[in-house]
């Protein structure tokens, strides 16, 4: 649909770290010489005890058995922080925007050092030790940058519960680890609105009796429940703790942090990551595909709750010294322009979101967008699900003003860091496509059987050899971590997307392989039919299922969102059937069609298409774990108005 080239551009080229030459030499070595690239690289990061094997890795399925740098010993908050006190220790490491626009702060490395350090002696204090697991639940304010790095500092492991989910749903991440302690705050504050954070922890913390301590950060200074003996204020706390806390030596396989996956395909998985490939992956994409150079503002608009937080706010970022934006609210408060003044208060020179995002806002119009000067910005990024070119251009046009590049990285909570992914200086872009792989990563497309396909082609996405920031097991089930990716394709890591490469061997992530549909014959990708909805002038957003057919086998079931004040009329409902035909052809014209003025999201803005594809089969009373959706009510609305009744 979108064959349009965008060059990289020449001032882009003449400030970035690798050109397409270099790109291909560099990626020939990361393949041919895995031991050597990846063994000259991993002294980016410092190490108290050099490593001197490399990569040691079964991805047999009766042993899987994933290890990077495995004699080597580091500590993560050590890389954050220490290693940079000499040189920048003045320098901004976090500019922190607030909820409320006339709050922010910057916090030096120096402040950080600090801060992190008497953390990790009250948490030590407490009685936790390296490798028991805390849990935080916060808001986005610095103090979850100093939990994460102080848990890291004493060898804990940390476990980020998203500050949007339940009680219930926080008593089972805590559950699921055994956590010990739980660092949390009275309230969070988003858009506006007061998050109850405290009062759910307490709900979830009166079915966790692993759970001996919890350090409780004052946000809004509400009145909330005291648990004497378990909680301890957290300003308390740490003005009583030295600022002084030697790192502990860990292992570069020892637990860096576990991660709950977003739930968008079914139970969330307990995502484990060590601490040695994990911080030379996160800092060496950082680096790289956001082009960064010293001194640059670095913004990336996710939550730590979710990997890309984890990566690229935190670790990866402040691994090379960055100056790196946390974002305490939403892009819409006060108004749909927040994200873009942003931009401006803080001359913003990369900016890294989500297309959930892009496409909200792309339904607010230009106007919030052209308020803003936004010259700061030379670089764009998206990350977390197929962004449609429709939203792309919009995004490269009215945002980035035709001079910045956009990397649209794909990546999973697994893979610990980007893996398909564009580079500034060296990739000419696609609308809708993550382009090529980054150094060291072997993507294979292959057909149901498992046949490795060649050349252009369409197919199953599988990664053939590990890369360092790859997950190790899914917490406490290794079986369920080898049985989810390990034994569809038997030698190969399977990602579960659905992905096509086209003759410049560019790829192309059609959206995940339960999702891809069979009509008649013909395999299709959700994510086609999806953008060709978009791409009507009405349309804001839309969500494509298959749904069983008398004749086809399945046919095609399209949610569509219209744009503010879009009249939802049969005559409308005809003409974008007719579109769909037109864009793509008569094979993918949706048999139903139904009006959605909202759609099932996970916590991180993720369509949960299952969900979607139950109500399209008529089979909605057993839904399936739910505990991720953002909004459930508008599942009953779908349900209500369902097309394809029995
Ligand atoms: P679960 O695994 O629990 O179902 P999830 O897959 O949504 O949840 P994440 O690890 O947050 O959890 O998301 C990774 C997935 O997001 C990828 O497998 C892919 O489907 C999608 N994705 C991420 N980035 C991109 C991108 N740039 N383009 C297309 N898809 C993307
Ligand atoms: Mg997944």
């Amino acid at each position: 649909m979108s064959a349009q080239i965008f060059p990289v551009p020449t001032e882009v080229a003449s400030r970035a770290l690798v050109d397409d030459a270099k790109y291909q030499e560099m990626y020939d070595r990361s393949v041919k010489d895995p031991d050597g690239f990846w063994g000259d690289h991993g002294k980016r990061i410092d190490w108290f005890k050099p490593y001197t094997k490399v990569k040691n890795v079964s991805y047999d399925p009766h042993n899987v058995s994933i290890k990077w740098y495995e004699d080597g010993t580091l500590n993560a908050a050590y890389n954050c922080i220490d290693r940079h006190l000499e040189k920048r220790g003045d320098q901004t490491a976090i500019i922190w925007e607030g909820d409320d626009p006339a709050d922010d702060a910057k916090i030096t490395y120096r402040d950080l050092h600090g801060h992190v350090c008497r953390l990790a002696n009250v948490l030590k204090a407490r009685g936790v030790k390296k490798g028991d697991r805390v849990c935080i639940y916060m808001p986005m304010i610095p103090e979850a940058a100093y939990a994460m790095l102080a848990c890291a500092r004493i060898g804990a492991v940390h476990s980020i519960v998203f500050g949007g989910f339940s009680p219930d749903a926080l008593a089972g991440r805590i559950q699921d680890s055994d956590c010990v302690a739980v660092i949390t705050s009275d309230e969070g504050l988003r858009g506006g609105k007061k998050v109850p954070l405290k009062a759910n922890a307490d709900e979830a913390l009166a079915n966790c009796p692993s759970v001996k301590t919890c350090v409780v950060v004052k946000r809004t200074g509400s009145a909330i429940n005291w648990v004497d003996n378990r909680d301890i204020w957290y300003h308390e706390a740490t003005e009583a703790a030295s600022a002084d806390c030697p790192c502990e030596e860990m292992n570069a396989e020892d637990p860096l942090f576990i991660l709950y996956t977003s739930g968008s395909t079914g139970k969330p998985k307990g995502v484990l990551h060590t601490t040695g490939g994990y911080m030379v992956y996160a800092s060496m994409t950082h680096e790289y595909v956001f082009d960064y150079h010293d001194g640059d503002v670095y913004w990336c608009t996710a939550d730590v709750g979710w990997v890309t937080g984890h990566s690229y706010i935190v670790y990866g970022p402040l691994a090379n010294g960055a100056i790196s934006l946390m974002f305490e609210g939403v892009p819409s408060y006060p108004d749909a322009s927040r994200f873009w003044q942003v931009c401006d208060k803080h001359q913003v020179n990369t900016f890294y979101t989500a297309p959930t995002a892009i496409r909200a806002l792309m339904r607010e119009g230009n106007a919030p967008v052209e308020k803003c000067k936004l010259d700061s910005l030379r670089l764009l990024g998206s990350v977390g699900e197929p962004i449609n070119p429709e939203a792309w251009i919009w995004y490269y046009e009215v945002v980035g003003k035709k001079r910045c590049p956009i990397v649209d990285t794909w990546w999973q909570t697994e893979t610990g860091g980007i893996l398909i992914t564009p580079l500034p200086g060296a990739t000419a872009l696609k609308p809708g496509s993550a382009t090529r792989p980054f150094f060291g990563v072997q993507p294979e497309i292959v057909d149901g059987e498992g046949k490795v396909l060649d050349g252009a082609t369409e197919g199953n996405l599988c990664i053939s050899e590990s890369w360092p920031g790859q997950m190790r097991t899914v917490y406490g089930d290794h079986e369920r971590f080898v049985q989810t990716y390990f034994t569809t394709y038997p030698g190969k890591y399977f990602t579960g997307d659905g992905c096509r490469r086209d003759e410049d061997g560019y790829y192309w992530i059609t959206g995940r392989v339960d999702d891809v549909i069979n009509v008649s014959g013909h395999r299709m990708g959700t994510a086609e039919v999806e953008s060709a909805l978009v791409l009507h002038k009405d349309v804001a957003e839309a969500a494509v299922v298959g749904a069983p057919h008398d004749i086809k086998g399945q046919g095609i079931y399209a949610y569509v969102t219209l744009n503010v004040g879009v009249e939802p009329t049969d005559a409308l409902k005809k003409e974008l059937v007719q579109w769909v035909r037109h864009e793509i052809g008569p094979i993918a014209s949706p048999d139903w069609l139904q009006w959605a003025p909202g759609l099932p999201k996970t916590r991180s803005g993720k369509i949960m298409r299952r969900i979607l594809r139950k109500i399209a089969e008529d089979e909605f009373s057993n839904l399936g774990d739910t505990s991720t959706l953002a909004d459930p009510g508008v599942v009953d609305n779908l349900i209500d108005q369902r097309q394809n009744r029995k």
